[in-house]
């Protein structure tokens, strides 16, 4: 009945984590009514290293929300908004139909500004039921909850009829769920005060007119006041003490208060209870008599009071169900007037979704970056990658040109496509891709034991095993954490193994400052490059920040260098080696290496070429090298694979 037939292993997990849960906890768990098994192959696989680098969630490096995918497209209003939108970006769909109902449910809300700006308006107001429900199935709500739950509760019928002006399937949808809680509503409406106090044993929390009983005992309750201010009276006359008062504290209950200078005029019936420093205090027969009543029926008072909102609570309890399930609609309709805001403001369009694999961004914009950069200055790019020849990009260029920022933001326009988003770009069709990988950068694990290089190996491994011919990698520098020759080739393999679709075929964005790699294009079907135009003037260098065909030749690390304020002797120092270097033993260097690694035979040449057609010693070379565990590899251990392939090439 829970749907977990398929899930034998599962149901255990989930019932031991329910068992945990109950006796940590030590409550009741009736807020958890619903299993959902979580089937990764219904999702967008993206795994915690893209996750991070690609800064879905939060960025890099301060780890804050500001800078990151969720800050540009979270504009919901409710605590449940929030939270589902994350769950959105961290789970894209993979399902044609599912992605573009969304994109329906959008674009209805951009065609009908009012409705959707009315239900943001009305969504202010609530707040978050699913915490409320939580707090009230555990026994712990206070009547303030109660009353933030009615406030919230109140515009659900404004909400409902919004939502009813929209008629795309997800809106229908979320109709049927939709539960106006009106019953819920009168409940608390007619019973609990509009400001009731913190503490719920001291009354003040029931409305008059709600439970006969109550209402008797308050009645009591303010006769007893009128007794004791008449006694007051009284005593004050019959004594002459101008001042007396009675007064109330809960440690000596009700006495009279007589200050010093009237202290002569006190009768014998007074009897003394307390001495202050200025004042003494009384009480009397009549006085206790009195007191007692007050305090005898306040007691029940609030005993009662206590008793009939812990009613109300229990009632409440008792539909939690249907509160959630509203509150779910309500998380969801919150997400996509905040996905349908945000297109708006930012000049997303709609994607077109396709089955066959291509990706063709038109005019793309770094989600992030672009809000970043004042006076839209973003210089837009366009990507295309498919399953033919388009399958791969080098990208090459100058440091700082903008690589990084191309390849990610064709990264996030994919994955914003596939969480139902519009994307910025002027025109974008989307090839549904089941995993997303990044390898950006170096950094270091020290923690867990790992090198700047062997965190970049395992990542890489990580991606090969892992990647399918579906998938989208942003390959930012591999191999530099290593030497040249090492880094080259293992960059070089790789790009060679990406592009054979026998092995991963998945469609790739390769940046390097390599710029031997680029000899592969032409040798391999679908390699091709690009690069990051940039103008030389002078000695500096301008970015152009467009992304053109055609490889880069120079790095221009120098010229950054100088921008970033290196002492200029460094960099003129600098340009004398690398000229130095140029003419001598580099380039000669690099000749041997692209002539040596470069296994002309086992490189799959411009048409598909079967792995069955491949010699004895190409499959050789392409079984050691697929079979090869990256992941538990020493950088002495991958260099002596490659010596390895290269001698069975040779021979
Ligand atoms: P490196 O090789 O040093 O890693 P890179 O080529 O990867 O550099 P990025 O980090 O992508 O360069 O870009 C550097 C900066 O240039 C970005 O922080 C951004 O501010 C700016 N930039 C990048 N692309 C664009 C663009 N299309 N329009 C405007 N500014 C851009």
């Amino acid at each position: 009945g829970l749907g977990l037939l398929d899930y034998k292993l599962g149901t255990f997990a989930t019932g031991v984590l329910l068992q945990y849960l109950y006796e940590t906890q030590k409550n009741s768990l009736s807020h958890l009514n619903r299993i959902t098994p979580y089937v990764a192959d219904n999702y967008l696989l993206i795994d915690s290293a893209t996750r991070r680098n690609l800064e879905i969630i939060e960025t890099l490096r301060e780890k804050q929300k500001r800078g990151s995918l969720l800050w540009v497209l979270d504009k919901t209003k409710t605590a449940m908004g929030a939270r589902l939108m994350r769950s959105y970006l961290e789970q894209p769909l993979i399902q044609k139909k599912e992605i573009e109902a969304r994109y329906d449910a959008i674009e209805e809300l951009n065609q009908n500004l009012m409705v959707r700006e009315e239900i943001r308006d009305l969504l202010k107001n609530i707040y978050d039921l699913e915490r409320l429900m939580t707090k009230v199935s555990y026994r712990s709500a206070n009547p303030r909850d109660l009353i933030a739950f009615k406030t919230s509760i109140a515009s659900l019928p404004e909400l409902s009829t919004q939502l009813n002006q929209l008629q795309s399937s997800l809106f229908l949808q979320f109709r049927e769920e939709f539960d106006e809680l009106r019953d819920l509503f009168e409940l608390i409406d007619a019973s609990i005060v509009e400001e009731p106090p913190l503490t719920m044993k001291e009354g003040g929390i029931i409305k008059e007119g709600y439970k006969a009983d109550l209402d008797d005992l308050k009645e009591a309750k303010i006769k007893g006041k009128t007794w004791l201010s008449d006694l007051e009276e009284q005593e004050r006359e019959k004594t002459g003490i101008k001042t007396l008062k009675i007064k109330f504290n809960k440690v000596f209950g009700y006495y009279f208060e007589v200050t010093n200078s009237f202290k002569s005029l006190v009768p014998d019936y007074f009897i003394r209870k307390q001495t202050l420093a200025n004042a003494e205090r009384y009480t009397t027969d009549e006085l206790t008599k009195i007191a007692n009543a007050v305090l005898g029926s306040e007691e029940k008072l609030y005993a009662l009071e206590y008793e009939v909102f812990v009613a109300i609570r229990e009632e409440l309890a008792a539909q939690i169900a249907r509160v959630q399930k509203t509150a779910h609609v309500i998380a969801k309709l919150d997400v996509f007037t905040s996905l349908s805001y945000v297109a708006e403001q930012n000049q997303y369009v709609r994607p077109t979704i396709n089955e066959e694999g291509t990706i063709h961004i038109k005019e793309g914009r770094h989600p992030v970056v672009e809000k970043m950069i004042s006076n839209s200055q973003f210089i837009t790019n366009d990507t295309y990658l498919d399953n033919n020849e388009n399958r791969i990009s080098i990208i090459t260029g100058p440091n700082m040109a903008g690589k990084s920022t191309y390849m990610r933001q064709s990264a996030l326009i994919v994955l914003m496509a596939q969480v139902g988003s519009f994307v910025p770009a002027k025109e974008a069709n989307i090839g549904i891709c089941d995993r997303i990988f990044t390898r950006v950068g170096a950094s270091d694990d020290l923690a867990s034991g790992q090198s700047t290089f062997m965190v970049e190996m395992s990542e890489v491994a990580n991606i090969l095993r892992n990647a399918t011919k579906n998938s989208l990698l942003i390959l930012d520098e591999i191999g530099r954490g290593t030497s040249t020759f090492d880094g080259l080739s293992i960059a070089w393999a790789v790009v060679e193994y990406i592009s054979n679709d026998k092995l991963l075929g998945a469609k790739t964005l390769f940046a390097t400052h390599y710029h031997e790699l680029t000899e592969l294009e032409g040798k391999l079907c679908n390699v091709n490059n690009y690069c990051i135009a940039v103008k030389e003037q002078g000695d500096d260098i301008v970015f152009l920040r467009k992304i053109v065909k055609g490889g880069a030749d120079k790095s221009y690390g120098i010229q950054v260098a100088k921008l970033a304020g290196v002492p200029d002797i460094v960099i003129e120092r600098a340009k004398e080696i690398a000229l130095h270097l140029t003419e001598n033993d580099i380039v000669k260097k690099t000749d041997d290496l692209s002539e040596f690694t470069l296994p002309k035979e086992t490189v799959k040449v411009c048409e598909p070429v079967q792995l069955s057609l491949f010699n004895e010693k190409e499959t050789e070379v392409i079984d050691k090298l697929s079979s090869a565990d990256l992941s538990n590899m020493t950088p002495l251990q991958a260099m002596m694979l490659l010596n390895e392939l290269q001698v069975l090439i040779r021979k």
